[in-house]
């Protein structure tokens, strides 16, 4: 892993570092204040270069979060392979097979929002013997058309994927707990409950009653993680207060 390509200057190392270490900080001391069990800090890379993951994967971190299908394949196949990938974009039909069978340390999909995906990606894993992968299932609490997730008005494909992962059907597949974005509004409205991580909370509640479980909680980004750990969460993502604005994507 000396490839020049993957180093980046002394600056940008220690800059890295720094703002990791700042948000690190502030979501344990809040951990410490809201609830009684770690958090989970996934640093978000998306269309930010290999360099800037190596950077901070020498300073021990091994989560990264990554959103495109075929950027997280090349990535995974030039960096450590005990990264911990997580897989948190849109999931088009057919992409579950190709993340499978492409990422071989994926560790989360936190994006999952139909039974069918699920079976791509568990059938994949299996025809592959690979490690096993633990998933999220994405609930649009905000209810927008532009954003993916079971529907809260309708929990019946939801509970069809929580009674097929928990079934013997399913090999390759852990039920890691839900996630999801939330609205733009609602993590813009400073000091107070945000909405739809309350509405997240909710179903967690009624769905480890349901299934005896005690499920994660993946909410919370850059401009809403101190409000989401306040709320519960349990694992949060971020990517911009650690790496800075992200460039387009072309
Ligand atoms: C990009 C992205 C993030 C990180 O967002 P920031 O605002 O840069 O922290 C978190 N979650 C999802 C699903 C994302 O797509």
């Amino acid at each position: 892993m000396s490839s020049a390509f993957l180093q980046v200057s002394a600056k940008r190392q220690r800059e890295l570092v720094a703002n990791y270490n700042t948000v690190l900080e502030q979501v344990q001391s809040l951990a410490k204040k809201h609830s009684n069990v770690p958090v989970r800090l996934v640093a978000v890379s998306k269309l930010k270069p290999s360099g800037d993951i190596m950077a901070l994967y020498n300073a021990g971190v091994r989560h990264f979060g990554e959103n495109y299908v075929q950027e997280l394949i090349g990535k995974s196949k030039e960096l450590p392979k005990d990264i911990k990938w997580h897989f948190i974009g849109g999931m088009q039909s057919g992409k579950a097979k190709d993340l499978a069978k492409g990422v071989e340390s994926l560790f989360a999909v936190e994006t999952i929002d139909a039974l069918k995906k699920c079976k791509q990606l568990d059938n994949t894993r299996s025809r592959l013997d690979g490690a096993p992968i633990e998933v999220y299932l994405q609930i649009n609490t905000s209810e927008e058309d532009q954003k993916s997730g079971y529907s809260l008005s309708n929990l019946t494909e939801l509970y069809e994927t929580i009674d097929y992962i928990l079934s013997d059907e399913c090999k390759k597949l852990k039920l890691g707990g839900l996630m999801t974005i939330g609205s733009f509004a609602e993590s813009h409205t400073d000091g107070e409950e945000n909405e739809d991580f309350s509405k997240l909370v909710n179903l967690k509640k009624i769905v480890d009653e349901k299934y005896k479980l005690n499920l994660q909680l993946s909410m919370g980004m850059s401009s809403d993680f101190e409000q989401a750990i306040k709320q519960g969460s349990t694992s949060v993502r971020v990517g911009t207060s650690i790496f800075g604005a992200r460039p387009p994507r072309i």
